[in-house]
């Protein structure tokens, strides 16, 4: 079995890397940054967001699992202590694969038939650089409203503790194949109006935005921010992909929530 480590690039963490590497080399795992098997992200979160999008060609043959060196994540969820024991359950390939869902956005453009295509695992959102956003919004082919405000954010079940989370929507558990869409500040009066909830759409569903005033957009795809110009609409549905975690013990979606939200033993 091949193996690659991502760090966050801080001292605990490439320590950790070390520690790993040598131990997974000596149970005679190759180390392997172009096609692992299992991608180890030492860090936070954030460590894992840029893990998935350095081997994003290969989401069906890499798994990943994360190593915390700070708090708690939501797909870092190894403690740094534990390393020794998750190492040798890697060797002896004792570990279980489970799958999440992710978000797919299409861009299109007024000037070119090139559309650009993103894989989310937490989060594509959407703002105007300039000026308010005015965005029309379509379910499944049917106007649905127009959105006036700083911006929209559409997120995967795993990203929703995440950006989603900041915004005022659900949490929503992984297993449901879900996208849920997010308003940042609309502007709501007697002229304006809109829904003003989170939208949970499932995977049948699509959205798509369409600009009305500007063509150029601050688009995120997880930690990724792009300027789009001369956009003409941006598609959003749940991705047939799914991204691949190594799961070694039980720990609950749940239980991860009200670890990092709550109240925490560590
Ligand atoms: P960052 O601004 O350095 O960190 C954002 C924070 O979000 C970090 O504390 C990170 O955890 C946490 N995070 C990432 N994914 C999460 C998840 N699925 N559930 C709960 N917390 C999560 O940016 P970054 O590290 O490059 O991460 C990019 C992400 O930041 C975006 O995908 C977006 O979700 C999030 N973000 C959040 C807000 C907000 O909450 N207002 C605003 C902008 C962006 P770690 O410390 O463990 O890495």
């Amino acid at each position: 079995m091949k193996f690659a480590i991502q760090t966050r690039n801080d001292t605990l963490s490439e320590r950790l890397r070390d520690e790993a590497k040598g131990y997974l080399s000596d149970f005679g795992l190759e180390y392997d940054e172009n096609e692992p098997d299992i991608v180890l992200s030492i860090g936070g979160d954030g460590t894992l967001l840029h893990a998935f999008h350095k081997y994003i060609h290969r989401l069906q043959h890499t798994a990943f699992v994360g190593i915390h060196t700070g708090h708690l994540g939501f797909y870092a969820d190894w403690k740094p202590l534990e390393i020794e024991k998750l190492v040798i359950s890697i060797a002896r390939k004792e570990y279980d694969v489970i799958e999440y869902p992710l978000l797919e956005v299409r861009i299109n453009y007024r000037t070119s038939d090139e559309v650009a295509t993103y894989l989310a695992l937490n989060e594509s959102t959407v703002k105007s650089p300039e000026v308010t956003l005015v965005m029309d919004v379509e379910l499944n082919g049917e106007h649905f409203e127009r959105f006036r405000g700083d911006g929209l954010c559409m997120s995967t079940p795993s990203g929703s503790t995440a950006y989603n989370k900041a915004l005022g929507g659900a949490i929503i558990h992984p297993a449901l194949p879900a996208m849920q869409l997010t308003e940042m500040a609309s502007i709501n009066n007697r002229v304006f109006r809109t829904v003003g909830s989170p939208l949970v759409l499932p995977s049948h569903h699509n959205c798509v935005l369409t600009p009305v005033n500007g063509p150029d957009f601050m688009v995120t795809i997880d930690h990724l921010q792009l300027l789009h110009k001369d956009v003409k609409s941006i598609e959003y549905k749940v991705s047939g992909q799914r991204v691949r975690f190594a799961r070694f013990r039980p720990f609950p979606f749940w239980k991860r929530v009200h670890d990092s939200f709550i109240a925490s033993d560590e």
